[in-house]
């Protein structure tokens, strides 16, 4: 189930792809997803223009110019895509790649993430997810996993640091 990380991180992009843009086809692909009747929804929905995004817990709020508010939950599976359907990704990489992130993320809260600045005085949890990495900061290092020797490559001007053997 997406989580308030993942909710947020939609409200970000959301707001970047769609806020100020109008809504030109209203299409309802499961009835019981709307909590209003089709007809009234697609007739307060259509050719409005969304004025932008919030997020409350985990529901995403979409603010309309006519003053009425979508508001959003996605449920268990629930996943958005941005996109065509061409450009989708399979829904098994989906899964296992959001599994992961999730994974991951739960390991660094748990370890106390990456910023080594310690809250207090005997902090020895904040920071402690350094020690733990697999890839990132690692180049030049064999990975743990195959033996390969991990690269780093600037992509957007940010460092990109993976394993040529176990990551493409
Ligand atoms: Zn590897």
């Amino acid at each position: 189930m997406p989580e308030l990380p993942e909710m947020e991180n939609y409200k970000i992009l959301l707001n970047q792809k769609i806020a100020g843009q109008t809504i030109t086809e209203v299409q309802i692909n499961r009835e019981k997803s709307i909590n209003l009747n089709p007809v009234l929804f697609i007739k307060t929905c259509h050719h409005q223009k969304i004025i932008d995004i919030n997020r409350r817990g985990k529901h995403l709020l979409f603010h309309l110019q006519n003053g009425q508010t979508l508001l959003l939950h996605l449920m268990l599976g629930g996943w958005i895509y941005y996109g065509t359907e061409a450009d989708k990704p399979k829904r098994t990489v989906r899964k296992k790649l959001y599994q992961s992130i999730k994974t991951i993320l739960q390991k660094g809260i748990q370890h106390g993430g990456y910023m080594d600045n310690p809250l207090f005085k005997d902090d020895k949890l904040t920071g402690g997810f350094n020690a733990l990495y697999q890839v990132y900061h690692r180049e030049g290092e064999k990975c743990n996993r195959c033996g390969s020797i991990i690269k780093m490559e600037k992509i957007s001007s940010r460092k990109t640091f993976y394993c040529p053997i176990c990551q493409t």
